[in-house]
């Protein structure tokens, strides 16, 4: 089940355009996303998880027409801004919880069960009692992924995910997101070449809001 996306353009209402004809057929996997600071990721990502709409274009997740489909989007989806906003006096566990609930996970017993496993799986499961306040950068990026696991998503995305995260939170994190690109489609924006040298499979680079190239990363990227 591919993401495609066909000549997709965005100009935001003071003339800036973000976006210009952008075509991408994403398997399967981890796939990059690289550009620098005003590429037009954010913007790309936001219209892709149809919280913002493009001025022109088609995008399909299999036979789901994501402009047009935001129910069964909803459904498919699992997206994780480049700020998570927690609520800082629940903790991992309740407001985890609470998500479940939303998702239409009535009885409390399955809750539980749900809710056990996504925080193991973030490696969360130790400090499920502590609020979020205080947590840290990373911590609260693997709270965000366990919140988007709640649905199943066969498609993931994921905004700058490792910007201002520590070398050790940040391997942490992308272990964690290689792990999701084993089950479903990932998509992954980023300015730091490493985060793509290393885990996609696939990427594109965008600049000025066109795509200047798309493939394999070179593992030699990661010399760069
Ligand atoms: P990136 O995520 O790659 O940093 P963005 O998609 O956030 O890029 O931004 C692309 C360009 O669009 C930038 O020049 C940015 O300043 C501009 N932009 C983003 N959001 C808005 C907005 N709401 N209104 C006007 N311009 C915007
Ligand atoms: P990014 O790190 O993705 O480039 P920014 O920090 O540029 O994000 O933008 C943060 C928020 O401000 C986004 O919601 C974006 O849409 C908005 N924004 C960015 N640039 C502009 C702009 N030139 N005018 C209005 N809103 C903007």
């Amino acid at each position: 089940m591919d993401l495609t996306i066909r000549n997709v353009s965005k100009t935001y209402a003071n003339g800036k355009q973000a976006l210009r004809n952008v075509s991408l057929t994403i398997p399967p996997g981890m796939y990059g996303l690289l550009g620098p600071n005003g590429a037009g990721k954010s913007t790309l990502m936001r219209i892709l998880a149809g919280l913002q709409q493009p001025d022109a274009g088609e995008i399909s997740l299999g036979d789901i027409d994501v402009r047009r489909q935001k129910e069964a989007l909803r459904r498919t989806l699992g997206y994780l801004p480049q700020e998570f906003g927690v609520y800082p006096k629940s903790t991992a566990e309740d407001l985890l919880d609470y998500f479940a609930m939303l998702e239409g996970i009535a009885r409390r017993a399955d809750r539980r069960q749900v809710v056990e496993a996504l925080l193991r799986q973030t490696n969360l499961w130790e400090v499920r009692r502590q609020k979020l306040g205080g947590f840290s950068g990373g911590m609260k990026q693997r709270f965000g992924v366990a919140v988007a696991l709640l649905g199943n998503p066969r498609l993931m995305i994921v905004d700058e995910p490792t910007a201002g995260l520590d070398p050790a939170e940040r391997v942490r994190f992308l272990n964690l997101l290689s792990e999701l690109g084993e089950q479903s489609v990932v998509l992954l924006s980023t300015h730091i070449v490493e985060d793509v040298a290393e885990l996609c499979t696939r990427m594109a680079i965008i600049n000025q809001g066109e795509i200047l190239l798309e493939g394999e990363p070179l593992r030699e990227v990661a010399e760069l």
